[in-house]
């Protein structure tokens, strides 16, 4: 914009044209830290295990290989380390997918029943594990949605495979309610788990958020699941939101268009 001087000169489309500019540059310098940001932590969370192998390695090359204990308790650390690794670049993989242009959506009617009720199975022996109730609401009426079956399942354990985590006791509920002039069916995934404190809810789907990085790890988690969730949401034209209380239970819920 010319001087102040100027101002008074200066048609309004044009000044505000000058304040677009700068809003533009500003998302711009934005977008390039959010890019940076994630890159810094691809190689934080790759570094981590990659660490943890070499010391394992050196530490048997020196001489803790003798003892059958240690190298037994060293190489299953080694396996699980490797598995976090393999988990981590197939969060990525998908992630970076989910977020290319040309991500193809098969979407075909589907059940819920039938896609959530396959998920609830596999994790039924996870869940009995720690004796946690896994249970299904979901009306015999209720219509089909339009989705990719793959990503909805993916949805699905993502999900599940939280719940299961962050719920020491009590249950997991799958629920789905479709409103007769709606055009959306509203699913829900709640636990009966630890919660998640008010101050982080806003940020726990974007990438690498975690309410406690060591437990999250301990648990075996790579911080991504959340956002593959939410992409795929999108990607579908749906909504997802989440409401928890500390100590009391986390409903993730999330809509879907149901098939024509
Ligand atoms: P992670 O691999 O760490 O589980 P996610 O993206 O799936 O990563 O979730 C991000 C964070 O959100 C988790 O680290 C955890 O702090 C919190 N979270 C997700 N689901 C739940 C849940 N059901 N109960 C409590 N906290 C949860």
């Amino acid at each position: 914009r010319p001087g102040d001087e100027a101002e008074e000169a200066v048609p309004e489309g044009e000044r505000w044209g000058a304040v677009a500019l700068v809003r533009d540059v500003t998302e711009l310098r934005r977008l390039e830290r959010v890019r940076s940001d994630f890159v810094a932590n691809v190689s934080h969370e790759l570094r981590t295990p990659l660490t943890a192998l070499k010391g394992f390695i050196e530490a048997l090359q020196e001489g803790a290989a003798e003892d059958p204990a240690t190298r037994t308790r060293f190489l299953d650390i080694m396996a699980r380390e490797t598995d976090r690794l393999v988990a981590l670049i197939n969060d990525l993989l998908d992630l970076s997918h989910l977020e290319s242009r040309n991500v193809e959506l098969r979407r075909t009617p589907l059940e819920l029943a039938s896609v959530a009720g396959a998920v609830v199975a596999m994790f039924a022996r996870k869940a009995a594990a720690k004796r946690l109730a896994l249970e299904q609401d979901l009306p015999p009426d209720l219509p089909p949605v339009l989705a990719d079956e793959d990503m909805l399942r993916q949805v699905f354990i993502n999900l599940l495979d939280n719940a299961v985590k962050y719920t020491p006791s009590g249950r997991i509920t799958v629920r789905a309610r479709a409103e007769p002039q709606e055009p959306l069916v509203r699913v829900e995934v709640s636990d009966t788990g630890i919660g998640i404190p008010r101050q982080h809810l806003g940020r726990i789907f974007e990438r690498f958020y975690r309410v406690d990085r060591a437990r999250s790890r301990e648990l075996g988690g790579t911080g991504l699941g959340l956002s593959i969730v939410r992409h795929i949401i999108e990607l579908h034209g749906g909504r997802i939101e989440v409401e928890s209380e500390v100590g009391a239970g986390t409903t993730f819920r999330f809509w879907l268009p149901r098939a024509p």
